[in-house]
Order: structure tokens, then sequence, then C-alpha cells
């Protein structure tokens, strides 16, 4: 449950710089302006995705999106002891993760057009029709997405439930402003590769010999 979760008023309400202290400016004593959170890990688990995302986008913060108190707990302790293995070398200093529900006041967190990717790696299924309104991609939830990221911006999913692959395809395709990326930018992003085998989930998938499906969006203008 998420009644006790609190949420910033504002984007502007949130103390980032506590997030990437290593990026605070010794002249202002707080974050540049231009940094911001780029990336977004939607329901990032244990967050091996944040950690392999960490050293490809060196200058971009990353953040995690978690609901559960104990796995946000354990990614933050992981965190800490990253960059405490690696000091000095600013290692790690652009990921961290946050408890909060992504379905639910999203752009508390985030401006318009704040995001370049967000990701939702081996979503809950929700297998029960009378469950799928508690899906992660839905049209409402959708146009919040659209807003938080820019145009150009991409939203990556993958799951081993071929009927969730569906179910979120249909959402992303009949939604005005998304477009799937070709084949070839799928197969060609280096980001499809990290997540496919960087997850817990999708090891787990991997062990146990099942699919991954994948499928990727762009953020296109608005009409
Ligand atoms: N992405 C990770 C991976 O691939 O290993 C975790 C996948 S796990 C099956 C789904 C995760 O989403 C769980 O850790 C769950 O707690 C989290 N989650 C579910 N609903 C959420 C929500 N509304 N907001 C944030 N996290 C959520």
């Amino acid at each position: 449950s998420d009644h006790q979760l609190e949420y910033p008023k504002s984007p502007r309400h949130m103390d980032w710089a506590r997030f990437y202290p290593d990026f605070i400016s010794k002249d202002s004593g707080t974050l540049p302006t231009d940094k911001r959170v780029e990336i977004a890990d939607i329901g990032c688990g244990f967050g091996g995705l944040l950690v392999d995302l960490s050293p490809e986008f060196p200058e971009t913060l990353i953040l995690g999106m978690e609901i559960r108190v104990q796995v946000t707990n354990y990614v933050e302790d992981k965190i800490i002891a990253l960059r405490a293995q690696h000091k000095g070398t600013g290692k790690y200093s652009n990921i961290n993760v946050i408890r909060g529900n992504a379905m639910k006041f999203l752009p508390n967190f985030f401006e318009k057009s704040q995001l370049k990717k967000m990701f939702f790696c081996f979503p809950d299924p929700h297998f029960k029709q009378r469950k799928h309104k508690a899906r992660i991609i839905t049209n409402t939830l959708l146009s919040e997405y659209a807003y938080v990221l820019r145009v150009g911006g991409i939203i990556y999913t993958i799951s081993d439930v071929l009927d969730l692959h569906e179910w979120m395809k249909s959402h992303l395709n009949e939604h005005p402003l998304f477009e799937r990326l070709t084949e070839l930018e799928e197969k060609e992003d280096k980001c499809v590769q990290i997540m496919t085998h960087s997850t817990e989930e999708g090891k787990k998938v991997e062990r146990n010999k099942g699919s991954k499906f994948i499928a990727c969006y762009r953020r296109i203008p608005d009409l």
C-alpha cells in the first residue's frame, strides 16, 4: 500500500542534490540548473539496470522508482556501497533510487519534457482481466509519460509475458504521441542490449529459458 508515501508538491520541491551529491556545483552549493534526472527506470526492482546504465551515461542523472520499501532500501545500500568501492572516481554517482508509486503523481517529480528515456522492464503482469487496470501502461498513464518525456525521447518496454507485451504495444500504438522504433533502430540501440540482460528479472527469465519481448516507442511532437 502506498498511503504513507510522500510526494513533492512539484519537481522544484525535490532536493535532488541529496541524490546526486557529486554533481553539486561548488559555486552555488546546489545542482546546476541543467542537471536534472533524464533517465527513469520505472519499477526498478533490485537496480541491475541502473548499475549497468551508469557507466554508459556518466554525465546523465538516472533515477529508479520502486514502490516496495525493502527493495528500495536494498538498491540504496547497493549504490552507497558501489560509490564507496569506487571512491574518488565519480563512478555510480549518477544513479539513485526513490520510493514512489509511478502510477501516481509522476508530474510531481518530473517537469514537462524532462526525461529522455523511460524504462519499463518486466512490469508486473496482473494476469486477471479485472486487474488489467492496475497495469503500468494504460491510456491515462501514457499521457503522463508523454508529458514528462521530451519529443524524441524513448519508452523502452520488455516482458516475458506475451499477453502483457501485446497489451503494452496496443496501448502505445493507439496513443497519438508515440510511434514505434523500427526493428533496426531497436536492434541497434545500446539501451535495448543493456535492458535485455541487466535486470534481475531478465536474468531469471534467462535461467528459466523464457522469451523476452521488446517494444520501444519514440515520443513524437504534439499534433
Ligand atoms: N524492473 C525490474 C527487473 O526487471 O528486474 C523489476 C521487475 S518486477 C517484476 C516489477 C517491479 O515493479 C517490482 O519491484 C514492483 O515492486 C515494482 N512496481 C510495481 N508497481 C509499481 C509502481 N506503481 N510504482 C513503482 N514501482 C512499482
